[in-house]
């Protein structure tokens, strides 16, 4: 049997009233610039990568997470942005909680070191909000932050689907 392939990432998950703010926010980024609001229930912030992995390969990756010390802390996104080359509009923070940097770098390392291939680039705090946004529009400002109390991490299955990638929540770990 071969083994099969399973497109895996680290992420944050908001809480129900934050998914809410964020899904308000989303909708007023859409109205601005246009494209295709994420839907509630597809609100995260990934914090690792890892992509196609062979099923026999994810207790590896679960591994790498259960090795981490991941510290409770609060994520205030106050700032929307919009990158031109992918078309997302996204929700972001000046300052990003030394713990929430920690735990993506300690991630990063461990997935590293257990042989995942992990995207080069410097890890960029971003909640996607809006698809295929129009980045001249004029972004509205985001009035008061959303204010995520970060608790757990999770690990996310990304499945393919006529209506863009669902996500399944296939592992929890709660941060002390
Ligand atoms: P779709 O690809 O269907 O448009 P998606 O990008 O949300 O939707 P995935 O491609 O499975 O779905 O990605 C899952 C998550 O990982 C998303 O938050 C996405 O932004 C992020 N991601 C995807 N590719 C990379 C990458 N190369 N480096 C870092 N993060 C990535
Ligand atoms: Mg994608």
């Amino acid at each position: 049997m071969p083994d099969p392939v399973r497109r895996l990432f680290f992420a944050l998950w908001p809480p129900a009233d934050v998914a809410r703010q964020l899904h308000e926010a989303a909708l007023s980024l859409q109205r601005a610039c246009g494209g295709r609001a994420m839907r509630l229930e597809s609100l995260h912030l990934t914090l690792a990568f890892l992509g196609g992995v062979a099923a026999s390969c994810v207790v590896a990756a679960e591994d790498a997470a259960v090795a981490v010390a991941a510290e409770r802390c609060v994520l205030e996104l106050d700032r929307f942005a919009c990158w031109k080359h992918n078309r997302i509009a996204w929700a972001g923070c000046r300052e990003l909680p030394p713990a929430l940097g920690g735990l993506a770098a300690d991630l990063a390392r461990n997935l590293a070191a257990a042989g995942f291939a992990l995207d080069s680039r410097p890890f960029a705090v971003h909640a996607t909000l809006v698809r295929n946004a129009d980045c001249a529009a004029r972004l509205p400002r985001l009035d008061s932050p959303i204010r995520w109390p970060v608790d757990e991490f999770v690990l996310v299955e990304s499945h393919a689907g006529p209506e863009g990638s669902r996500y399944e929540i296939v592992r929890r770990w709660p941060m002390h």
